[in-house]
C-alpha cells in the first residue's frame, strides 16, 4: 500500500522545537451540486437537501476502510479549500458575520483563506454507492464545492463533538433571513419537467436562497436586480425584492 504522507522534519532545535512541514494526497473527492463558491451555505447542516458523494480515492480496499461506517449517522469531512488556496491568507480578516467590515483574528474565523487553507464540515451519512469503479459515501448537507480534494473522513461522535453549553458570540446561531420564496409559473412548470431527475429539487433551491446567496454590500440595494446561480447542472435565475424571493427561471446549461 502506498504511503500517503510525507514528514520532513526541516529543523530541530535545542529545545526539540520540530519544523516540519507535512504533504498529503486527498483520499476521496466531493461530487457535489454546488458548481461555483457562488450560493454555498456558509456551514453544513443548513441546506439539508443538498445531495453529494464522497469518491474513494484512496489506495486500499475500499470495502475494508468503509467497514462499520454505517454505524455514524454523521461523518466529519476534512478537506482543502482547493477553489481559493492560491490567494494566501492575512492574520486579519474581515467576517461575514460582522458585516463585513469589522476585522477579526483568522484563527477566530471559519475563514476559508488560512496559513494552511483546511476545512472541516459535518455532514448527514445517507449509506455507501458508486462513482464509476470506486465506492462513494452518500452525503447530505453539504457546504462544499464540487471537486473539492478530502484529506480525512471522521465519525462524529455525539457525546464528544455536541457540546451542551458552548458558545460563540460571534455566531450565536445561524442567520436568519426573513425571505419568501416564491416559483414564477414559468419556473414552476420547468420544475415538473426536472424534479424526477433531481432529488428534492425545489426544497434545495429554496433552502439555498433561504440563505440570501447575495453579497452584504447589495442586500441593502432595493433595485430589483437578477442573479444567476448554478445548482447541478442548471442555470436558476432569480430576483429578491424587500422581502420577496421570486425564482424566474430553471434551466440546464
Ligand atoms: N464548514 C467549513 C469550515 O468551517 O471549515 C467551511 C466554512 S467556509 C466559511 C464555507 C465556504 O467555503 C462556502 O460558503 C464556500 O463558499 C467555500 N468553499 C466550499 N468549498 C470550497 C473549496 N473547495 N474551495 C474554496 N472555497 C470553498
Amino acid at each position: 500500500m502506498a504511503k500517503r504522507f510525507k514528514f520532513m522534519p526541516t529543523k530541530l532545535t535545542n529545545s526539540s522545537t520540530a519544523m516540519s512541514e507535512f504533504s498529503f494526497a486527498p483520499v476521496a473527492i466531493v461530487h457535489s451540486p454546488y458548481k461555483q463558491k457562488f450560493a454555498i451555505p456558509r456551514q453544513p447542516g443548513l441546506v439539508t437537501a443538498a445531495h453529494g458523494k464522497i469518491e474513494l480515492l484512496v489506495d486500499a480496499p475500499h470495502q475494508q476502510v468503509l467497514r462499520d461506517i454505517e454505524q455514524h449517522s454523521h461523518l466529519w469531512l476534512i478537506f482543502v479549500f482547493h477553489a481559493t488556496a492560491e490567494h494566501g491568507w492575512k492574520p486579519l480578516v474581515k467576517a461575514p458575520r460582522l458585516g463585513g467590515n469589522k476585522k477579526t483574528g483568522v484563527f477566530a474565523t471559519r475563514s476559508t483563506f488560512r496559513p494552511n487553507p483546511i476545512g472541516m464540515s459535518v455532514v448527514k451519512f445517507d449509506g455507501i454507492s458508486k462513482v464509476d469503479q470506486n465506492l462513494a459515501l452518500d452525503v447530505s448537507g453539504l457546504d462544499l464545492l464540487d471537486g473539492t480534494p478530502i484529506i480525512d473522513i471522521k465519525p462524529y461522535i455525539p457525546y464528544s463533538d455536541s457540546i451542551t453549553g458552548a458558545t460563540s458570540i460571534m455566531a450565536p446561531s445561524a442567520e436568519s433571513t426573513f425571505i419568501d420564496i416564491e416559483f414564477s409559473d414559468c419556473a414552476k412548470q420547468q420544475l415538473q419537467h426536472l424534479s424526477a431527475q433531481y432529488r428534492d429539487l425545489p426544497l434545495f433551491i429554496e433552502q439555498v436562497l433561504l440563505q440570501d446567496p447575495r453579497p452584504a454590500y447589495k442586500k441593502l440595494d432595493l433595485h430589483c436586480q437578477q442573479y444567476g446561480m448554478s445548482l447541478y447542472d442548471l442555470n436558476i435565475r432569480w430576483q429578491i425584492q424587500e422581502n420577496q424571493c421570486l425564482v424566474l427561471s430553471i434551466e440546464k446549461h
